[in-house]
């Protein structure tokens, strides 16, 4: 069983997950955590609730609310095919400390002071809540303070300034529901909760806007908010609360996002545009095999250079596929392209389509890291444009050495060179699966 200390610094979905996921591996881990000074519903998908069970999120989800309808006003048509799950970041992140000690994981309640590299690992001075400071160090470090994550000295790809400024709104009690409407200088995303509670919030560009100050601040935004037609229902019968909070929510992802005992994981590595609505999909994701890279920095420190470049790629990929949904999502509204909110967003990061039409050249087979059992190696697989990190099985049949097989015999139909290997009937589909793929 490993001995070794690991301290994770911060206690939303992403730094839980890891925690858990190295918990379970036998390591003890520390997490520093101090909940969501402020309060915040975000809205997710049923996939994501899948993700945080299997993350072993327990009490976190009693907190989650079921599926709300969600109404998307966006290019002048309204539609209310879908729904989201409501989540109260503060009771959530809160329940997920509980998860976090009832599995194992050693959890102190404050906030990282600092944090500094030491010879014998990394040391972290934190004020905790109950009063006083402590110390604590340990031999690998999970940087998962999100956004607040301190990134110096870390080269950064920035998208488009953009800030979200949410306002509280109390009303009667209704039933939860959230929408989405666009407007010519940016978006609002509202919520409404059970208990009455209204979140509703602008979504900028900071160069763009002309703020007020901050003493008028609740009411330009009522204004905006009075503008909007989706906006009525959750303004009715209700008015403003506390004060606005504003909150960045630029793209940004860190180019290195591991090294020898250290790795950044969730949006301390990569936070997305908020209208992906993916930001706790993606941290989960990313949490899910940082355990497997971190064991592997810790086992096998000459793997080092593999388990790095397996994650980083992980991070890239991840952060370049929700930046695409996000332009792809922006450039469907088209009131305003010439505006320049919507133009910029539009265009950012690349012009590189979602989803392209694979052809056989495009398809090599190549060696690439993977995880296995617990730890990173080198596996072959098949990389194509949109695998780029390759795919090394299916249903546990590993494809790099069919599809090889099948190239290094072009005079016979792959079915029969399949078949060799395979069996007749699976050659069959297996052949046909490749065909769907655009592989052959
Ligand atoms: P976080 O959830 O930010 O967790 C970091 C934790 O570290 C927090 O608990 C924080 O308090 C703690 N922390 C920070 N500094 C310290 C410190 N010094 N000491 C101790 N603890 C510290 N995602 C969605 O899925 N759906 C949405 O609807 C959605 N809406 C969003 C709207 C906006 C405006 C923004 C900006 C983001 C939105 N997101 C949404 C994204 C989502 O919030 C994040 O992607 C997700 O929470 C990232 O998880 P994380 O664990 O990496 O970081």
């Amino acid at each position: 069983m490993p001995e070794e200390h690991i301290l994770v610094l911060g206690g939303g979905p992403a730094g839980s997950a890891v925690a858990i996921g190295l918990s379970r591996m036998g390591y003890a881990v520390t997490l520093v955590g101090e909940p969501r000074p402020f309060d915040a519903v975000e809205g997710v998908s049923e996939r994501v609730i899948q993700g945080m069970k299997s993350a072993g999120f327990e009490r976190a989800l009693e907190v989650v609310g079921g599926a709300s309808p969600r109404q998307v006003t966006w290019s002048g048509s309204t539609n209310a095919a879908n729904t989201e799950h409501l989540v109260p970041r503060q009771a959530f992140d809160q329940a997920l400390l509980q998860d976090l000690a009832q599995q194992g994981v050693r959890v102190l309640r404050g906030r990282v002071l600092s944090c500094r590299v030491t010879e014998m690992g990394h040391q972290a001075q934190v004020r905790l809540e109950a009063g006083g400071e402590q110390v604590v160090s340990a031999a690998f470090l999970v940087e998962a303070r999100g956004r607040a994550a301190p990134a110096a000295g870390i080269p950064r790809v920035k998208g488009t300034h953009t800030v979200s400024l949410l306002q509280y709104w109390q009303g009667p009690e209704a039933m939860p529901c959230t929408a989405i409407q666009s407007f010519a200088d940016g978006w609002a995303w509202l919520a409404r909760r059970k208990n009455g509670r209204r979140y509703l919030q602008l979504t900028l560009d900071v160069a763009g806007t002309q703020l007020p100050p901050k003493q008028g601040l609740s009411d330009w935004c009522r204004e905006r908010f009075a503008q909007l037609e989706q906006a009525e229902p959750f303004m009715h019968a209700s008015e403003p609360v506390g004060e606005v909070y504003a909150r960045t929510s630029a793209p940004v992802l860190c180019e290195q996002s591991a090294g020898a005992n250290w790795i950044r994981v969730g949006d301390a590595a990569m936070a997305v545009d908020p209208l992906s609505g993916n930001g706790i999909f993606q941290a989960l994701s990313s949490a899910l095999q940082a355990p497997a890279v971190v064991n592997t920095l810790m086992r096998h420190p000459e793997r080092a250079a593999l388990a790095q470049a397996f994650h980083e790629a992980r991070m890239e990929g991840l952060f370049y596929r929700f930046a695409r949904i996000g332009r792809d999502f922006y450039a469907q509204e088209q009131q305003w392209p010439q505006t320049p909110f919507w133009r910029a967003r539009s265009q950012w990061p690349d012009t590189c389509p979602m989803h392209e039409a694979i052809t056989p050249e495009q398809v090599t087979t190549e060696w690439r890291p993977v995880v296995r059992e617990g730890l990173i190696e080198q596996a072959h697989v098949v990389v194509t444009p949109d695998q780029p990190l390759g795919v090394w099985h299916l249903n546990g049949v590993r494809l790099a050495p069919l599809l090889d097989a099948i190239r290094a015999a072009p005079a016979l139909p792959p079915e029969q060179v399949l078949s060799h290997l395979l069996g007749e009937e699976k050659a069959v589909l297996m052949t046909r699966w490749m065909r769907q793929q655009g592989w052959l």
